[in-house]
């Protein structure tokens, strides 16, 4: 079990009580862990919601992805809260519905362009307004969350995938980046679970019951198991992994057929 006494994380991501990064909020307080939660304009409520479930109760911010200030402002609470942080969750993706329903070929500009901004450049963005607090700390951990679809072709996943593809190519930079000052950056490719950002996805219904049917464990995963990956990712214990995708999803990935 990770020990995150006294440590501080920032956790963006969380929308409502089916999150990845509300799993790993759950993991990391659970564990010790002084959190920053936050949110994105309409899901203020919720957030505040859930972070009164945690004790202690984590500080709840504003933060738009897109918005520098936004991120700017976080940043500057969290030094003026605590001086420094430990670790830092990304869990913020977003695609329009009509960009991620039927062929990727109609992918427009526009798109294109906020599927990778939300996606994947709020990764960069993130990290370099963590990587000075982190340093204060000696080192740090960033974890994100990604997808096979990165990879591999999955139906209406489309300019999802092609952000998912460059999010992880960004972990592998940013890792070799920040590495010397013992900041590590990994993600977690996690198998399909039904959250908001999955409801989006025409057919996720279907993704997950061939991965019901095919993965080797013959299940699709839990919220908590992408938790406690990022726990220990996070942690002390995941101290010699950087540039990592680690796949927490009942083995779908190893199938052929
Ligand atoms: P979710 O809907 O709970 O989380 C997505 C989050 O992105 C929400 O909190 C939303 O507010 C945030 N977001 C979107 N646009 C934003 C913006 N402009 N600024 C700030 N935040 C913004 O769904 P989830 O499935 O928990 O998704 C979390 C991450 O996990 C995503 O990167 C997703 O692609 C990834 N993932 C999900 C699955 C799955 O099957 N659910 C599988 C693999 C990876």
């Amino acid at each position: 079990m990770a020990d995150f006494t006294d440590k501080v994380g920032l956790i963006v991501g969380v929308a409502n009580h089916r999150s990845l990064a509300w799993a790993i909020a759950q993991a990391t307080a659970n564990a010790g862990a002084k959190l920053i939660l936050t949110y994105q304009g309409r899901f203020e409520e919720h957030v505040g919601e859930l972070a009164a479930t945690l004790d202690p109760k984590p500080t709840v911010l504003p933060c738009d992805v897109t918005s520098d200030e936004q991120i700017a402002a976080v940043f500057e609470r969290i030094e003026q809260d605590h001086g420094g942080l430990d670790f830092l969750v990304h869990g913020a993706a977003f695609a329009a519905r009509e960009e991620i329903t039927g062929g990727f070929l109609k992918t427009t500009r526009e798109g294109f362009k906020q599927a990778l901004d939300v996606s994947a450049y709020s990764l960069i963005a993130l990290t370099r307004g963590a990587q000075p607090l982190m340093a204060k700390r000696g080192g740090g951990s960033v974890v994100t969350l990604t997808f096979l679809g990165s990879d591999r072709v999955f139906p209406n996943y489309n300019v999802m995938g092609v952000a998912k593809a460059a999010l992880e190519s960004s972990v592998r930079y940013l890792a070799a980046d920040l590495g010397p000052e013992n900041i590590r950056v990994n993600a977690i490719s996690a198998g399909p679970v039904k959250t908001l950002a999955a409801a989006g996805i025409g057919g996720f219904s279907s993704i997950l019951g061939v991965v019901r049917e095919k993965a080797p464990l013959r299940r699709a995963i839990e919220t908590s198991e992408v938790g406690d990956t990022a726990a220990f990712l996070l942690s002390h214990a995941g101290r010699g992994i950087t540039g990592e995708v680690i796949m927490v999803d009942a083995g779908y990935h190893i199938i052929g057929m």
